[in-house]
């Protein structure tokens, strides 16, 4: 008889560097967690020019740069396949994150072996648990989409954001995901930023998920995920006991770019102006003053002072006062790679 498979913690990597580059902001659909803010991040769509531009400031060829394009929804940006290509030029290793319409014909316009992965997101296993998130007739029409990328030779991913609307359905997920052929999986926990940040979904109601049902669920899922032949990559969240705590703005190298010139480091900053970087004239320099990078060097036993900042209530204590779970970085994450 085989172990069940086992998560492991992926440390962060030296040298290794994340550039996420949102082309615009503007998005066919309105998720009720959509976490993209208009109000921080204005609703400009980056010209071709000014998108290649913006990538060479991050192109560094002689190390493993991933680039993920994203939005918004990435695929209405008219010049998306030019820029993939210029992209891998720059020997980025890129995926699209969409949210499944695949706009401008996508899937004809680049090919497979242009793409490192081409990303999918659902909420839900069927249309009943999925479309009262992010929108009437959406798994139908990204489940078809996702067939057909598939079909065509693309890579697949699929992105799952866990809250208290969606998490008793997750379970679903790894025979829907083996059916359609999606190689990665990853789960999300719902953010702290965006619709999610300003309030529940309804009355009476709270997107946060309970520690404990995150630990008792989202592991049973993965393996069975990985089980079935997925590679699954989900949140560490909570630190086992002794585990170190770093804070990726250290030892990490991630850029979280916004079309109006906006870089953070950290995704959890993105609802205020605290970004550490600012692209001004296609240079991109650091910014002074109380910005995102003063909290990445606080040490408090809670771990991740962003997290204690954003929700407190959140965070559990013992009768002595020490935290129950000290909070990971939200870039931390546990990789399980199929065990078939
Ligand atoms: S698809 Fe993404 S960008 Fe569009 S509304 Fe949903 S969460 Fe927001
Ligand atoms: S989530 Fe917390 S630990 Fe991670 S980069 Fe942001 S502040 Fe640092």
């Amino acid at each position: 008889m085989t172990s069940p498979p086992k998560a492991r913690t992926v440390g962060f990597q030296a040298g290794e560097r994340n550039v996420f580059l949102h082309l615009l902001t503007a998005c066919n659909l309105s998720c009720r967690h959509c976490y993209i803010n208009p109000s921080q991040h204005g609703t400009a769509t980056l010209p071709l020019d000014t998108a290649l531009a913006w990538l060479r400031l991050f192109a560094r060829p002689d190390v493993q740069s991933n680039l993920v394009l994203l939005g918004g929804e990435p695929t209405m940006h008219p010049d998306l396949a030019a820029i993939i290509r210029a992209a891998r030029a720059m020997r980025f290793a890129v995926t699209v994150d969409s949210n499944g319409y695949l706009f401008h014909d996508f899937l004809d316009r680049v090919a497979p072996d242009e793409l490192d992965y081409l990303s999918f997101s659902l909420d839900g296993p069927d249309p009943e648990v999925n479309d009262p998130i992010r929108g009437q007739g959406v798994f139908a029409t990204c489940t078809a989409n996702l067939q057909r990328a598939v079909r065509l030779g693309f890579h697949t991913s699929l992105i799952y954001t866990v809250s208290a609307l969606n998490i008793d359905h997750l379970h679903r997920m790894p025979d829907l995901l083996a059916e359609l052929g999606v190689e990665r999986f990853f789960i999300q926990v719902i953010g702290l930023r965006g619709k999610p940040a300003t309030g529940g979904p309804g009355p009476g109601s709270g997107w946060q998920v309970d520690p404990d049902r995150w630990l008792e669920v989202v592991p049973q899922v993965a393996a069975r995920a990985a089980a079935l032949g997925i590679h699954v990559t989900y949140p560490k969240v909570y630190l086992d006991p002794g585990e170190p705590f770093e804070c990726a703005g250290l030892v990490a190298e991630n850029f979280f770019i916004f079309p109006n010139g906006r870089v953070y480091r950290c995704p959890l900053c993105e609802d205020y102006p605290v970004h550490s970087l600012v692209i001004e004239g296609d240079r991109l320099r650091a910014r002074t003053g109380l910005n995102e990078d003063r909290f990445f060097t606080l040490t408090i036993p809670e771990g991740c002072v962003m997290n204690k900042l954003l929700q407190p209530d959140a965070i559990r204590y013992q009768e002595d006062g020490t935290p129950l779970h000290r909070i990971s970085c939200c870039l931390l994450k546990q990789e399980m790679p199929p065990s078939t």
